[in-house]
């Protein structure tokens, strides 16, 4: 069905500082509604190559800025959106299905911030130096950007996620092709009407959009982007693994979880009981570091049941626009029957669905009945082996599950292909550095779950990711390193 109260906005390539039309285009839902409301370019190989060509020859001019110029054009361009916060926040929360609270305290906050932290942190690198007085020699390394760097993002903090990959690459004199998810182009487009005011130099930037299978697959191809900074799920980075293999191509990948909370009964459930909710529901549960596993140990397992269960009854889903909603639309009627699918095989399994799908009634307001909404839905008495304690779901959707031992729950919290997030409750500060220490998980948050740090290393281990983002981890990826020697 088309909105037809409004006109369609329709989103235009951004290629070496100018839009440019597409010869076709891809339809955008509204997720709250299941309304059309926007169209997206559908670009393909000869996009790509335009948005390539421009990043080749914006380069020798970006590349050879100094640290400084760069990090007062990523400033203003920060303060440009922070200026427009409201509109980009709006434009995100329609677009994606989340709240508007969420866009305006989370989303676009980070997407200002992504670039304020790179404009700092490019300043402040030191590259290393060694004396070999016995030989004469002085050695010390040398870093310079790459060249085109390909980035490709996710629809579910769209905005948020793509700055992350643009801010340290432009900041360390790389140029970039940037390709946004399909379902979730809006901001990034928003954000290219900014460019020019901040400073950013014609083809330092390009967005290109469209599909994966196209137009991401067109950028992942071509021989002149030497590296690839992804954010996505395992299965299209095991694709665009062997895509890129033929050219040998650098690549970060950030991948999904199955991340685990972990309350021992010693943990402070005023603070745990509110924190997992939000760990397992924010964002509708599409944050790749949301809780889906919720171990907690047998002698607090019924109280902790009882007390989640009915603070998560309160959790009111509806409108995304409306400041008083805390669950959203998930992203797409597609994405709404696979999670909602999930809950079924768990019953079918035998295991009890406390909350949500299936057991309590969804009320929608009138103009949001064909979205795609969902109730926050707990499970419990879930076999480890289970589809639902296995794969990502990425909906608002946790399992529950009792556990005896420390031992007994690292192995069971590690017997997953993932390993993205964790988090452990307990007031034991011995048990705390010990569990964190044995969970196979690029971040463990400890008493607390979402508070970063940016300079610190960001990623996932096993099939959760490969490479890691922040302050240096960025740096590293967004450069390539040379060793001289000078004998004397
Ligand atoms: P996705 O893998 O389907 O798509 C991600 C991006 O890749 C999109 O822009 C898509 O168009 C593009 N793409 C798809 N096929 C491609 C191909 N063959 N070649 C090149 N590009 C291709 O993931 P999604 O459904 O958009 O996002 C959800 C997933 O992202 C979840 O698994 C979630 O856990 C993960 N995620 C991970 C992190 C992290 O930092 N680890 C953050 C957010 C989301």
């Amino acid at each position: 069905t088309m909105a037809h109260s409004e006109a369609l906005l329709v989103l235009e390539n951004f290629i070496a500082g100018k839009f440019v039309p597409c010869s076709s285009y891809i339809d955008s839902y509204n997720p709250s509604t299941g309304d059309v409301y926007c169209r997206v370019p559908d670009s393909g190989k000869e996009e790509v190559e335009a948005a390539v060509k421009a990043a080749k020859a914006a380069f020798p001019i970006w590349s050879s800025k100094s640290p400084l110029e760069r990090s007062q054009i990523l400033n203003k361009l920060a303060d440009l959106i922070e200026h427009d916060l409201e509109a980009f926040a709006q434009a995100e929360s329609k677009d994606q299905g989340k709240t508007i609270t969420f866009a305006r305290t989370v989303d676009i906050p980070r997407a200002v911030y992504n670039f304020r932290f790179f404009a700092s942190s490019i300043l402040h690198h030191t590259t290393e130096c060694t004396e070999m007085t016995s030989m004469g020699c002085v050695h010390y390394t040398s870093r310079a950007p790459v060249g085109v760097a390909g980035l490709i993002s996710p629809w579910n903090l769209p905005l948020y996620l793509l700055t992350w990959k643009i801010a340290p690459a432009i900041a360390c004199g790389n140029t970039v092709v940037a390709k946004p998810s399909e379902m979730t182009s809006v901001t990034a487009w928003m954000m290219c009407k900014l460019l020019e005011k901040a400073g950013v130099p014609h083809g330092v930037v390009n967005v290109v959009f469209g599909t994966g299978a196209k137009a991401g697959e067109a950028l992942v191809c071509h021989p002149d982007v030497p590296l690839i900074s992804f954010t996505g799920s395992t299965l299209t980075a095991q694709r665009i693994t062997e895509k890129s293999a033929p050219h040998c191509k650098r690549l970060s990948l950030e991948l999904g979880g199955k991340n685990p909370a972990i309350v021992f009964d010693d943990a402070d459930l005023s603070q745990c009981i509110p924190t997992t909710l939000r760990s397992s529901f924010a964002n509708q549960g599409e944050i790749c570091l949301c809780t889906s596993r919720i171990f907690v140990q047998r002698g607090i397992y019924s109280e902790f049941l009882k007390r989640f269960v009915a603070e998560a009854k309160k959790w009111k889903v509806g409108n995304p626009s409306d400041p008083t909603v805390d669950v959203g639309a998930l992203i797409s009627k597609e994405h709404l029957e696979k999670v909602r699918s999930y809950v079924k095989k768990a019953q079918a399994e035998g295991a009890r669905v406390l909350c949500g799908e299936g057991v309590d009634s969804l009320a929608l307001p009138t103009g949001n009945q064909k979205g795609y909404f969902m109730l926050p839905t707990v499970i419990a008495e879930v076999k480890d082996e289970s589809c639902c304690m296995q794969e990502e779901i990425f909906g608002p959707v946790t399992c529950v599950v009792a556990f005896d031992t420390e031992d007994e729950v690292i192995g069971r919290a590690n017997g997953v292909k993932y390993g993205l997030a964790a988090t452990v409750w307990s007031s034991n500060v011995g048990r705390v550095h010990r569990v964190a220490r044995r969970l196979q998980s690029g971040l463990v948050w400890t008493n607390c779950w979402l508070i970063r740090d940016l300079n610190l290393p960001f990623g996932g281990m096993k099939a959760s990711g490969i490479g890691r983002e922040g302050a240096k981890d960025s740096y590293e990826f967004f450069t390539e390193v040379k060793t001289i020697t000078i004998k004397h």
